[in-house]
């Protein structure tokens, strides 16, 4: 849609500009061209001051720089013509009481004949004579052209037209030719003030071009080639504040005094195991009694494959914490995945005199309340659960360690949040992670942890055997699934996420598919259950339960009532069922391949041989391409590698937080190669002024300042 209204905005004010902090300080309300509900309006994209605009950058560009002729001007598209009014504009009410303006103009090549609805006023406005360009569609008309609609600016005045012109993020009640407006004015004014962050050594290193020059192209570029620079340097300084801060996060811990626990090892841990762990699992477990008892505070991301034995390395973090007299609350984002902590964890730890209790929002009234109570008198040692741990009244006699486990959602904030609910001293932190990213993106997502990864599997496992299957081979998948569960064994049956008009699924990620058949999880159950297998059990889940028929259908799974269990990806994360051994994928193609790797490790983790069979309908070589990437290996990193090279940037994270601060320009997926380099930089700035207090590092400390606002400890 397009407004030629802008143009009617008019010019803003000449503003009296005398210093700089005046110049940074005023709101937009105060700008004759903006008024009371324009500024409104503004505010709901954050821009309440000139300095929030020049920080606004477009979402993209058109280019309109080049002007065509009426005979030159390409059919279909949209562009500018320059011509001169030919005729007075002629004014007419069609039917149902539309006013429309016609003018008539010309040039040296032919005719263009423009239509405007509901804009009677210009009648006024086009005198014959008048040089103007026109940017709309052309549409061929005759020996002439037409365009309805357009914008038009007078020949001269060009500001919209003849140039690359930004198109920026906008909200109802604001125009794009408004926030030109606006960022012409912060450009001008603004751009020459801002202060450089960048050192002239990382500059010239990285061949960065200068701020000014940036903030202008990234507003109005000259040049697509202009542009580009503005972009890289952008992203770079983005990038670079952001790695800065976190390196600052991590050193600064490390100058904290940290819980010093009894220095039991995992040698002595061991025997309370009933298997041996694995060699990465020792080396977990040496880090984390490594960091426990060397008087600093611990902030450790443990990384591993589904199925690696993470459970276990968490489990000696909640013995030695306990064994030193403090508390360890170890946090599942699922009620499910808490249960089945809570029950590995009693068993044990129980033998050893440790108090294991568990706590979710289904623990209620008279048991919640003495449940709390010997919380907060230290007779639990170890409490595990959902987010509730954290929740209002939950009190800890001395928190010694915090677990999460599995939780995508436990950024960088809310480990900060934690240290409330520890005493003087922060509690050690520990973060389990399966999700497999290429370690680039670890090291910044976690780039305040230290980081310890599993990768190795315990023995005996014999990888899971994985198969891609077309539609033709359906009736053979389903044979397979009666011979499984004619053994003893059971069935996981994923569709993709259930949704509405492709909105986001069930982790807030958006949808990369069509809208999907709501009813695809319960119709498809159902269909199986009285046409497939009437002699089976077949249950199913997906997000958009209760949690609590969720929980029930779960447990019911789980203690092997339901034999087939059809499910959205609910139950990609953490869930272990043994007895489970083949996991179907229904529209394979739909899901990435560190998704299907995960919901592949939901089978394979008992003593039986277990199998994945990814099923798609798609006949393009590449879709089967990428899915066999999963028959050929299982290693998780590798195929995150895999998944980002092949879907690209974005989709890798989606929408999924990762608890780091909003980035701007960066993406941290496509910008890696810009990453690496901005990493180093920070660190080599770190390393050599750890707080950024040299004076020719002070504009980026206050920008890294600005960036962390919400992590206000990071300089105390
Ligand atoms: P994840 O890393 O996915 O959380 P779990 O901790 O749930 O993995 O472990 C998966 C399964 O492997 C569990 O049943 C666990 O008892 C078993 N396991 C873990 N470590 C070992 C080991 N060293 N030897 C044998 N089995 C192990
Ligand atoms: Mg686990």
């Amino acid at each position: 849609m397009w407004y030629n209204e802008g143009l009617q905005i008019g010019g803003l004010p000449q503003m009296e500009v005398k210093g700089m902090e005046q110049r940074n300080n005023v709101a937009l309300s105060s700008l004759s061209g903006v008024g009371p509900v324009r500024s409104g309006k503004l505010a709901k994209l954050g821009l309440e001051r000139l300095s929030d605009v020049l920080w606004h950058f477009p979402l993209r560009y058109e280019d309109r720089r080049k002007v065509y002729t009426v005979r030159e001007a390409p059919e279909g598209q949209m562009c500018c013509v320059k011509a001169m009014v030919a005729q007075l504009p002629q004014l007419s009410r069609v039917r149902s009481g539309i006013e429309l303006v016609k003018v008539r103009c010309v040039d040296d090549t032919g005719v263009l004949n423009l239509t405007f609805f509901h804009q009677s006023y210009l009648r006024h406005t086009f005198s014959p004579g008048d040089q103007y360009v026109f940017y709309g569609k052309v549409e061929r008309q005759g020996r002439g052209i037409s365009m309805v609609n357009p914008l038009f600016e007078k020949e001269g005045e060009e500001k919209y037209t003849g140039r690359i012109v930004p198109v920026y993020p906008l909200t109802a009640g604001v125009h794009n030719a408004l926030l030109m407006n606006l960022a012409q004015l912060a450009v001008e004014q603004l751009a020459p003030t801002v202060e450089e962050v960048l050192p002239l050594w990382v500059r010239e290193e990285y061949h960065l071009c200068q701020q000014e020059f940036a903030l202008q192209n990234i507003h109005f570029p000259q040049s697509f080639e202009g542009l580009e620079w503005a972009r890289r340097r952008l992203i770079f300084e983005e990038l670079l504040t952001l790695t800065c801060g976190l390196a600052m996060l991590k050193g600064r811990r490390q100058h904290f005094d940290g819980l010093r626990l009894a220095p039991h090892s995992p040698e002595e841990f061991q025997s309370l195991l009933p298997f041996i762990p694995t060699d990465a699992q020792r080396r977990a477990m040496e880090d984390i009694f490594h960091d426990v008892t060397s008087g600093q505070s611990m902030n450790r991301l443990v990384q591993g494959d589904v199925g690696s034995g993470k459970t276990a390395v968490a489990a000696y973090g909640a013995w030695v914490t306990a064994l030193s007299g403090m508390q360890c609350a170890l946090m599942a984002p699922t009620e499910l995945l808490a249960e089945q902590h809570y029950r590995t964890l009693s068993t044990l730890l129980g033998p050893s005199g440790i108090r294991v209790e568990l706590l979710t929002g289904s623990v209620k009234g008279a048991g919640r309340k003495k449940l709390l109570q010997a919380l907060a008198s230290g007779d639990v040692q170890v409490l595990v659960g959902t987010h509730a741990l954290f929740s209002q009244g939950v009190e800890y006699h001395r928190l010694g360690l915090v677990i999460a486990d599995e939780q995508h959602r436990f950024g960088v904030a809310q480990r900060g949040a934690l240290a409330a609910k520890g005493g003087e001293i922060p509690p050690h932190v520990l973060v389990m992670s399966a999700t497999p990213i290429p370690r680039t993106l670890a090291l910044m997502i976690y780039g305040d942890m230290e980081v310890s990864i599993i990768d190795q599997l315990p023995p005996g496992r014999t990888p899971v055997s994985t198969y891609v299957v077309g539609e033709d081979k359906r009736q053979r998948m389903y044979g397979f699934v009666r011979t499984q569960v004619g053994q003893g064994r059971q069935v996981y049956l994923v569709c993709p996420a259930v949704e509405e008009n492709g909105g986001e699924d069930e982790e807030g990620q958006t949808s990369l598919f069509p809208a999907m058949d709501l009813k695809a999880v319960t119709t498809y159950a159902k269909h199986l259950q009285e046409q497939v297998f009437p002699d089976l059990k077949v249950g199913f889940v997906h997000g958009k339960m209760k949690s609590k028929d969720k929980e029930a259908i779960m447990s019911a799974f789980a203690a092997g009532e339901i034999q087939v269990l059809v499910s959205t990806t609910v139950i990609e994360v953490g869930v272990d069922v043994p007895n489970a051994t083949l996991m179907i994928v229904e529209n394979a193609d739909r899901f990435g391949l560190s998704q299907l790797h995960q919901l592949r490790g939901r089978v394979g983790r008992g003593k039986h041989e277990s199998y994945c069979v990814l099923v798609t309908a798609s006949r393009s070589e590449t879709a089967r391409q990428r899915l066999r990437v999963l028959t050929q290996t299982t290693d998780g990193f590798q195929i995150a590698q895999e998944d980002l090279r092949l879907r690209g940037p974005g989709d890798f994270f989606g929408q999924r937080q990762h608890g780091l601060p909003q980035l701007k320009v960066a993406d941290f997926a496509s910008d890696l190669e810009v990453l690496n380099q901005a990493r180093q930089a920070a660190q080599a700035l770190v390393d050599g002024d750890p707080d950024l207090t040299q004076a020719q590092h002070l504009p980026l400390r206050r920008r890294v300042e600005h960036m962390f606002r919400d992590n206000p400890d990071i300089f105390h």
